[in-house]
């Protein structure tokens, strides 16, 4: 991959070439269709996503820790979800759970504005400092629970969560706009479905798309901070 057999992309980085093999391989190769969700993970370069002990491993087929305990997704991950979300570029969408910033990086490139939550301040901190850096101008981190959406920028087109919920959180129904797709993985700790939510005319549908497992979504509408399926193992 690298040219020279080293398997340490930091110490040889050809990262670009790197990624163009992750989307040949673990997204294209793996069924995603959408050309713009193909174009945006060949160029976003998740290598200044991850901490730097793990640069060497940022193309690789999983999920890495980004620090206080969570973890960006792995990137056929990160795709599948992009596409469900069927953006065509004039939405306004809303993330939950912005962790390195990587993810909403990838909505920023299909979609008009990206509002992205992250209740760990440090992160938030991380990804707000990060995308500034990269110039993704039309990305907002906001540092709170975004288990209850993020109303003062509602509705929303199109909503992501990327940590575990327990149950679907009812304020991001209600921040949908008519039409609007939410995407949000939803199960215990040791595994979840992801759905996709549409809602029309105040009724929702709702369509199971790819087992999972995301690090847990706490708050008022996600899991309290001492129950079990809040801890990961
Ligand atoms: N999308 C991220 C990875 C998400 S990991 C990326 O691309 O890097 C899940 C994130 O959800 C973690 O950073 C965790 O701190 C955050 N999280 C958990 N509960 C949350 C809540 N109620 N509101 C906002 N963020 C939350």
């Amino acid at each position: 991959m690298t040219g020279n057999g080293d398997r340490t992309l930091g110490t040889s980085p050809d990262f670009e070439a790197a990624r163009h093999e992750m989307v040949a391989r673990q997204i294209r190769g793996r069924g995603i269709r959408s050309q713009t969700v193909l174009e945006a993970m060949e160029i976003v370069p998740r290598h200044l996503f991850v901490p730097s002990e793990h640069t060497a491993m940022a193309y690789a087929d999983e999920p890495l820790p980004i620090g206080v305990g969570q973890t960006i997704s792995q990137p056929f991950m990160v795709a599948a979800m992009a596409e469900a979300l069927s953006l065509e570029g004039h939405e306004r969408v809303l993330e939950v759970g912005a962790g390195s910033g990587y993810q909403a990086a990838v909505l920023a490139r299909l979609a008009i504005e990206v509002v992205a939550i992250e209740a760990q301040s440090v992160l938030a901190k991380g990804a707000r400092e990060r995308l500034a850096r990269l110039g993704y101008a039309n990305v907002q981190i906001e540092q709170g629970d975004g288990s209850l959406g993020w109303p003062s920028a509602a509705p929303y087109d199109a909503i992501l969560v990327t940590a575990a919920a327990p149950r679907v959180p009812q304020p991001l129904l209600e921040q949908l706009v008519d039409g609007g797709r939410l995407v949000i993985p939803v199960g215990p700790s040791h595994g979840q479905e992801l759905l996709r939510i549409v809602k029309h005319d105040g009724q929702t549908t709702r369509q199971s798309l790819h087992a999972c497992r995301f690090v847990p979504l706490l708050g008022r509408h996600g899991w309290r901070p001492n129950s079990r399926d809040a801890k990961q193992e």
